[in-house]
């Protein structure tokens, strides 16, 4: 019998896995990939506030350095969101995490799908296809954005789960005709409907992709052609050996319920991605770490305390998360409070879904004015004399033009919690 079976071994069960061996508990993790990272669903861009949240080092997986994020408008105009980070291999950051959890003690099977789970007298049985192959009193879902055991453990699941298609292909640097710079750049435009399309600078390499709704590939090869001048068939082998990488995204805010007694569901098994930039890492990555601390309460090795962070620029944001968990009662059950703290974060709330429906929703002629206000300035440096210029010539937008403000207080939500 095992302390903790975890499902998934990618970087929210991969955080699980680690954090509960590292507390001495025994821990089976599986992944029905033959070799955990491969395939890459990712544009492969993570925020260094990622890794301070989660106490995690950077490694040899992060390959550059970028210095923030931009929006671009379809009138190239940006709005800037600037938090740092990193370009990753994604299948690097996977694999280290999990090797991480391996070298703390985890019992790691790869290729091995689990098909069904069922409770026994107190503990978890699990099976691929019909063989049993562990018993595990705790149990964490990190399946990824199409879980099949949510609604096997009693949890509702996501009725109004969405997936979001996307995808990716590589360039060399060299073949394009784009500018090197140090940031993501983000192109919103109707024309991808829902989404955008990324590029992110790399070593002698450009990561570009799509996420959208009406075309994925349609959208991304007219991106390839009109702005960077490049035949899409001239894109590269990623370092996997693949010729595009892409994947399905959640896309609608997080499950009604992350826990019951005894079974965590952590990052995008439970729609824990933010609806705006459609990222997922930071946050799966935060649940996994937030499941263990709940499930090391309940098994008697910790306390319900959120880690303290390091001290530094991103200090306060830190203490928000602390700040959140230490409001809670301490004598809250351990799942009751994994779920209350994952609810409280501004990540998961409603509005911020809603709020990111309605940027998905402007037309071209808005998101040209907000470029043109902005104008390459950072978010929260808002012109409010430009922006009444705007008004005052656009008077049809008066009425809308709260509900834009309150795009800026998501802007700052993804600022930290993008990627
Ligand atoms: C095209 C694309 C681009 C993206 N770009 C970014 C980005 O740049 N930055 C970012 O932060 N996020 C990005 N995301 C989102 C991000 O990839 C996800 O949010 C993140 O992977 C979620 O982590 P996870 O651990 O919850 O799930 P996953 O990474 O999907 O891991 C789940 C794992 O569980 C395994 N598994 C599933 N079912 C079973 C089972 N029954 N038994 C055993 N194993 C199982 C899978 O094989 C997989 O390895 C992107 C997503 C896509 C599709």
């Amino acid at each position: 019998m095992y302390d903790v079976a975890v499902v998934g071994q990618g970087p929210a069960g991969g955080m699980a896995a680690l954090r509960l061996a590292e507390a001495g508990h025994s821990v089976i993790a599986f992944d029905r990939k033959k070799r955990v990272g491969d395939p890459i669903h990712c544009g492969e861009g993570l925020g260094k506030i990622a890794l301070e949240h989660t106490n995690y080092p950077v490694g040899d997986w992060a390959i550059r350095e970028v210095k923030g994020n931009r929006i671009r408008m379809p009138n190239g105009k940006s709005v800037g969101l600037m938090s740092p980070g990193y370009s990753i291999h994604r299948w690097g950051l996977d694999r280290t995490i999990s090797d991480d959890a391996v070298a703390a003690g985890t019992e790691r099977h790869e290729n091995l799908k689990i098909t069904k789970v069922t409770k026994e007298e107190g503990h978890w049985n699990l099976f691929s296809k019909d063989e049993e192959v562990a018993k595990a009193k705790q149990l964490v879902i990190a399946e990824g954005r199409v879980p099949n055991i949510v609604t096997q453990v009693g949890l509702k699941g996501n009725d109004k789960l969405r997936l979001l298609p996307g995808l990716q292909y590589k360039f060399k640097t060299s073949d394009v005709d784009f500018p090197d710079t140090d940031y993501f750049d983000f192109y919103i435009d109707p024309m991808y409907a829902d989404g955008y399309i990324w590029v992110f600078p790399r070593d002698d390499i450009f990561n570009v992709g799509i996420v959208a709704t009406n075309g994925a590939k349609k959208g991304l090869d007219y991106f390839c052609r009109e702005h960077m001048s490049v035949d899409p068939d001239k894109r590269i082998d990623n370092e996997l050996g693949d010729k595009q990488n892409g994947g399905l995204i959640p896309r609608d805010g997080p499950i009604p319920q992350f826990s019951t007694k005894d079974a965590y569901v952590v990052g995008d098994s439970a729609g824990l991605t933010n609806p705006i930039t459609k990222g997922g890492v930071h946050v799966g990555m935060l649940s996994g770490e937030y499941a263990a601390i709940a499930i090391r309460n309940e098994l008697g090795t910790g306390k319900l305390v959120p880690p303290s962070h390091s001290v530094n620029c991103h200090e306060l944001r830190g203490r928000y998360w602390e700040a959140c968990g230490k409001s809670l009662h301490p004598d809250l059950e351990s799942h009751i409070w994994y779920d209350r703290i994952l609810k409280r974060q501004p990540w998961t709330k409603q509005k911020f879904v809603d709020q990111s429906k309605l940027i998905y929703s402007l037309d071209k002629r808005v998101l040209n004015l907000i470029g043109e206000i902005y104008d390459g300035r950072n978010y929260s440096n808002l012109p409010w004399h430009k922006m009444f210029g705007v008004l005052i010539k656009n008077p049809d937008l008066i009425p809308m033009a709260g509900k834009l403000l309150k795009i800026k207080s998501s802007l700052k939500v993804t600022e930290t919690y993008g990627w």
